[in-house]
């Protein structure tokens, strides 16, 4: 299996929205999802006549920092094992958080095409808010927005150019 897009973030930073903005246009052309399991939800998606594999992480509770912390840390590590991009998503709305930092710390060590998403720039006047994620060091940032899709058009095409 190759072209493998992880899915990777904070709690709450909008990934199974964008997960579903990323298969659920292309059901009609590609198998049902894989299969779903508790913490991973994998789906399967077309752009540009190219076809990928994606997985959604972090469907576990929220309530414990400290399980949540681990969890993403674990959810990082099997993205740079198993996935050929990884998509790194933040939230504009809450700036960048140390949990971002630590991600972006193993993503920045990782050899992976690493892809990091701002999201919720549901308009322009946030695309200023976003600068502060270059701070993160993963070089261009893919200002989007889930709920609307704009941006995700771009950032796809970014994707499947590395496959
Ligand atoms: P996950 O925990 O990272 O999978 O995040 P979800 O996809 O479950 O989204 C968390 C919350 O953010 C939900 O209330 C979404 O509706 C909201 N959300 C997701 N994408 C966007 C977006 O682009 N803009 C805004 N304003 N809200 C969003
Ligand atoms: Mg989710």
């Amino acid at each position: 299996m190759s072209n493998i897009i992880a899915i990777v973030g904070r709690p709450n930073v909008g990934k199974s929205t964008l997960f579903n903005r990323m298969t659920e246009s292309r059901k009609a052309i590609v198998d049902e999802s894989a299969g779903v399991t508790r913490d991973r939800q994998y789906g399967k998606g077309v752009w540009n006549g190219i076809e990928f594999s994606i997985i959604d992480t972090g469907g576990y509770a929220v309530n414990s920092e400290d399980i949540f912390e681990g969890e993403i840390r674990k959810q990082v590590m099997l993205a740079i094992e198993e996935a050929d991009a990884i998509l790194f998503v933040v939230d504009v709305e809450n700036g960048v958080t140390d949990m971002d930092e630590e991600v972006a710390a193993v993503l920045r060590r990782s050899k992976k095409n690493v892809f990091i998403a701002v999201n919720k720039v549901d308009n322009n006047a946030r695309i200023i808010d976003s600068h502060e994620f270059y701070s993160l060091g993963l070089g261009e940032l893919y200002c989007i927005s889930s709920m609307t899709g704009s941006g995700t058009g771009e950032l796809l095409d970014a994707i499947v150019d590395t496959f």
